[in-house]
C-alpha cells in the first residue's frame, strides 16, 4: 500500500465461494488508512456484505475510478489476528478449499457485526417516596437488590437474581420507585474466588505439572492418556483456571456438546461461572451475541462443537479437545476438515498450546508421541475408591439368544439380578430405529430408499420406514410394494427400539428408557431425561453411542453389549479402531462410584484382537496388533490418503469423466491412485458417486500433486468433485 494511487485501495476478503482472491475496494472518504484483518461491511452485487481487510497487495486489475467503496469499518471489534488470517490461510491449502468458504467457518454469523440491541435496566429512584405504594415482598426484594446498585442493571439480572416477574418490575417504574433506561448488554465470566478446588491426587499432579510445563513453550501438545474416570477432567479444569488467571481464552472442544451438559453443570461448580457455549443448537440471536463476546475477548472459556475452533478468538492460549479420538471431529462437508489436527495446525501458527484428552486416544496421536512430536502423561487408574469393571465375554454362537431375541441366557441373568439389587443396567446397540431391514418373506424383496443406495430402517413409534442418509421416509406398508402380498414384510435384525420389546418380556417391572438421536432431538426432553437418569428414575437404559459417551450415571453398574461385531462389517480402514474405541468407552460408563462394575460383550468372534484386548484390559495389545497391520498396509498414520469423491446426477457422465481423470492420474514411487470405483453408498440424494482414493508418503506436498492433476481436465458443469483430505469415512 505504498504506490500513491492505490494507497486508498485495499484487498478485502468475503466469505463467499467466489475463488480464493480478496476483492479491491476503496476507503471511504475521509479515511486515510486502515489495519489489516479489520471487519468491514462492503457493497458487493446488489448485496451488503462483512468481509476482512486482507493481507497483500491491492489486485489493480480493476480502473480506480470503478472500484467501489467500503461502506462500513466496524472499528469497535478488534480486527481478526494476523495468526488467525494465516490459520485460515493454512486451512485452505491444506483441505483445497477456497479462501472464501474457509473464512465463512469464521465469520458464519452474518449480522454479528451490527450494533448489539439495547436492553431494558431500571435504577432505584432514590427521591420515590416507597411508603406510598403497597410493598410485597417481591417488590421489596427488587428494592433491596437494587439498593446500592451503581449503574443501571439489566431486566433479565434483576428477574433472575430476584427471582420476579417483568410485571413486578413494571409495577414499581409505573409507580416512579424505579427508573427505566436502556442499555448495552454486557457480559462478564468472572471467577468466584471463594471455591475451594479439588487436591489432586499424585497422578493428576504430575499431569498437570507436565501441562503447565508445556504451556511456557511456544508451540506444543500434551496428550493426556487416562482410563475412563481417572479425573482426566480434573486436570484440566486447572490448566483452565492458569490460563483464565493469565488472561488469557481456553477453548474446551467436545464432541457433540449437546451431549454434555453435565460437563458445563461441574465446571460451573468449580468456577462459579458458565462457560461460553458454540455449538449448532445455538439460536440466532445467542450465536451473534457469543460470537461478539468471543472475537471481543469477554468470553474467557468457551466450549464447543468442533465449528468453535474457526471463530477468531482475541486471544486463545488453550485448546482443550476431549475425546480426541471422536469422530465427530471430522466435518464431512463443505469444508472437510478434521477440528482435532486444524487445532494443532492453529496453535503451531499461533504458538499456543493443545491439550489431548482420552482413554483410548486415536492411533494418529500415539504415532505422535511415539514420534517425539507429542508429549504425552498417563493416569492409569480411576480416581478414588472406583476400580475398573470385570469384563465378561458373551460367545453368542453358544449361549444363544431365542429366535428373534439377541439377549443371550447369561446377559438375561446378570440384567435381572443387576434389576434386583436395585442397581442401573445400559444396553448398548449402535442401532438407530426398530429395525436396520424390512423384506418380503414371499418375494424376499428388500425396502430400500428411493434416492439412496440404502436399507430404510423401521421406526416403530412413527410407523416410518426411513432413510438414515437423506431423510427420505414412507409409511410402513400393508403391502409388499414388489409382489403385493398381505402382511408379509417382516423386520430383520434388531435395533434400539426393538430391545425394548424383549426386556419388557424379561423383566416386566423394571422402568425403560430408550435414548436415541430418533427420540432426544428436542433439547429440553434431553436434559430432562439426563438427569432423571442420574437420579436413578430408571433401572434399564437402551441406548446408542449416544449414551455411551462421557456420561457419568453414579448407579449405573451393568453394560451390556448386544452386538460387539456391528461396526466391523463396513470394514474400512479405522473399522477396529472405531469398534474397540466404542467398546472401551461404552465399558467406562460402568461401576464410576463405589460399587463394582461389570460389562457383558456379546460377540461371534471371541478371539478377535479386539474382544480379546477388551477381556484383559489390554489396550496396548490392541494398539500394537493394529499399527502393526496398518504398517504392513502402508496406511496411515504411515501414509497420507485423500479421497476424491466425483458425483452427478447422470450415471454415464460421472463414470465417463472419472476414467478420463483416470487417465491422467499421477503415478510414480511416492504417489498411488486407486480408482475410480463405485462408492459403497454408490448413490446419496440422487447423485451418482465414484470415488478415487490416492495414497501418498507423508512428506510429499500431495495438494500440489492433486490440484495439478485435476488442472489437467476440464470439468462439466453438472460434475461435482469433493476433496477429502485424511478422509474418515469410505462410503
Ligand atoms: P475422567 O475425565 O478421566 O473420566 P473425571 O475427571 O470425570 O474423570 O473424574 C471421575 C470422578 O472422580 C468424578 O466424579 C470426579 O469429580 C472425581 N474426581 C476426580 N479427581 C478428583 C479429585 N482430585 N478430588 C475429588 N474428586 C475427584
Ligand atoms: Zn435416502
Amino acid at each position: 500500500m505504498t504506490n500513491d494511487n492505490n494507497s486508498k485501495i485495499v484487498p478485502v476478503l468475503l466469505p463467499i465461494p467466489l475463488g480464493g482472491r480478496a476483492f479491491d475496494y476503496k476507503l471511504p472518504v475521509g479515511v486515510t488508512h486502515i489495519e489489516r484483518g479489520q471487519y468491514v461491511t462492503v457493497p458487493f452485487g446488489k448485496k451488503s456484505v462483512v468481509g476482512i481487510v486482507w493481507d497483500g497487495d491491492p489486485e489493480g486489475k480493476i480502473n480506480p475510478s470503478k472500484i467501489k467503496a467500503i461502506s462500513e469499518i466496524h472499528d469497535d471489534m478488534p480486527p481478526m489476528s494476523q495468526q488467525h488470517r494465516e490459520f485460515l490461510k493454512w486451512v485452505s491449502k491444506y483441505t483445497m478449499n477456497d479462501l472464501g468458504p474457509v473464512l465463512k467457518l469464521s465469520i458464519s454469523v452474518t449480522d454479528a457485526l451490527e450494533k448489539p440491541k439495547k436492553i431494558p435496566a431500571y435504577i432505584l429512584n432514590k427521591n420515590a417516596d416507597l411508603s406510598a405504594v403497597k410493598m410485597t415482598d417481591k417488590r421489596q426484594r427488587v428494592v433491596d437488590f437494587l439498593k446500592d446498585k451503581k449503574g443501571a442493571v439489566p431486566s433479565h439480572e434483576i428477574k433472575e437474581k430476584c427471582d420476579v416477574s417483568q410485571s413486578i418490575l413494571k409495577g414499581l417504574s409505573d409507580n416512579k420507585i424505579l427508573k427505566i433506561y436502556s442499555v448495552e448488554p454486557t457480559f462478564s465470566q468472572d471467577k468466584n474466588t471463594d471455591i475451594k478446588r479439588p487436591v489432586l491426587n499424585d497422578a493428576q499432579q504430575s499431569a498437570l505439572d507436565v501441562c503447565l510445563r508445556q504451556q511456557q513453550e511456544s508451540f506444543s501438545v500434551t496428550l493426556i492418556d487416562g482410563v475412563t474416570g481417572s479425573g482426566k477432567t480434573e486436570v484440566f479444569f486447572d490448566l483452565v483456571e492458569k490460563t483464565y488467571d493469565d488472561g488469557f481464552q481456553t477453548l474446551i472442544l467436545m464432541p457433540e456438546i449437546a451431549l454434555t451438559q453435565q460437563i458445563i453443570d461441574r465446571f460451573y461448580k468449580r468456577f462459579g461461572f458458565y462457560p461460553l457455549e458454540w455449538h449448532s443448537r445455538l439460536t440466532p440471536a445467542q450465536r451473534r451475541d457469543n460470537w461478539r463476546r468471543i472475537v471481543k475477548g469477554e468470553a474467557r472459556v468457551i466450549i464447543g462443537a468442533r465449528s468453535a475452533l474457526f471463530l477468531p478468538y482475541k486471544n486463545l492460549k488453550t485448546i482443550i479437545i476431549d475425546e480426541e479420538h471422536d469422530g465427530s471431529y471430522k466435518q464431512e462437508e463443505g469444508v472437510m476438515y478434521h477440528a482435532r489436527d486444524m487445532a494443532v495446525v492453529r496453535s503451531m501458527v499461533a504458538g499456543s498450546h493443545v491439550v489431548l484428552v482420552s482413554a483410548t486416544p486415536s492411533l494418529e496421536t500415539l504415532d505422535n508421541v511415539d514420534l517425539g512430536k507429542y508429549e504425552s502423561v498417563k493416569l492409569e487408574s480411576r480416581f478414588g475408591a472406583a476400580s475398573m469393571p470385570d469384563i465378561h465375554i458373551i460367545d453368542i454362537r453358544k449361549d444363544r439368544p431365542e429366535k428373534d431375541h439377541w439377549i443371550s441366557p447369561s446377559l438375561q441373568d446378570a440384567l435381572l439380578k443387576n434389576f434386583e439389587r436395585h442397581e442401573q443396567s445400559l444396553l448398548f446397540l449402535n442401532r438407530r430405529g426398530y429395525a436396520p431391514l424390512t423384506i418380503c418373506r414371499s418375494c424376499g424383496h428388500r425396502m430400500t430408499c428411493d434416492h439412496c443406495s440404502a436399507w430404510l430402517v423401521e421406526h416403530k413409534r412413527f410407523h416410518r420406514l426411513q432413510c438414515h442418509h437423506c431423510g427420505f421416509a414412507v409409511p410402513t406398508p400393508e403391502a409388499c410394494p414388489e409382489c403385493g402380498a398381505i402382511e408379509s414384510l417382516s423386520a430383520c435384525g434388531p435395533g434400539v427400539e426393538r430391545l425394548i420389546d424383549e426386556i419388557r418380556e424379561l423383566i416386566p417391572l423394571a422402568k425403560v428408557v430408550v435414548f436415541s438421536s430418533d427420540n432426544m432431538t428436542d433439547p429440553d426432553i434431553l436434559k430432562n431425561t439426563l438427569h432423571q437418569i442420574q437420579r436413578g428414575k430408571f433401572d434399564i437404559l437402551i441406548g446408542t453411542q449416544m449414551l455411551a459417551k462421557g456420561h457419568h450415571f453414579p448407579n449405573l453398574t451393568t453394560v451390556g453389549i448386544v452386538d460387539a461385531d456391528i461396526g466391523l462389517s463396513g470394514g474400512d480402514l479405522r473399522a477396529s479402531e472405531r469398534t474397540f474405541q466404542l467398546l472401551h468407552q461404552v465399558s467406562g460408563r460402568a461401576g464410576r462410584e463405589s460399587k463394582k462394575g461389570n460389562v457383558y460383550i456379546q460377540t461371534t468372534r471371541p478371539d478377535s484382537t479386539i474382544v480379546k484386548a477388551m477381556e484383559n484390559n489390554d489396550r496396548d495389545a490392541f494398539v500394537e496388533a493394529e499399527l502393526a497391520e496398518r504398517d504392513a498396509a502402508d496406511m496411515p498414520p504411515f501414509t497420507r490418503l485423500v479421497s476424491l469423491i466425483i458425483s452427478g446426477e447422470e450415471e454415464d457422465m460421472v463414470r465417463g469423466f472419472s476414467k478420463d481423470l483416470a487417465r491422467h492420474a499421477p503415478s510414480n514411487d511416492v504417489v498411488t491412485v486407486f480408482g475410480p470405483a463405485p462408492a459403497p453408498m454408490a448413490v446419496i440424494r440422487n447423485q451418482f458417486r465414484y470415488r478415487f482414493l490416492v495414497k501418498a508418503e507423508k512428506n510429499i506436498n500431495i495438494q500440489k500433486t492433486i490440484s495439478h492433476w485435476l488442472s489437467s481436465l476440464k470439468k462439466p458443469n453438472n460434475i461435482k468433485i469433493q476433496i477429502d483430505v485424511d478422509p474418515q469415512s469410505f462410503l
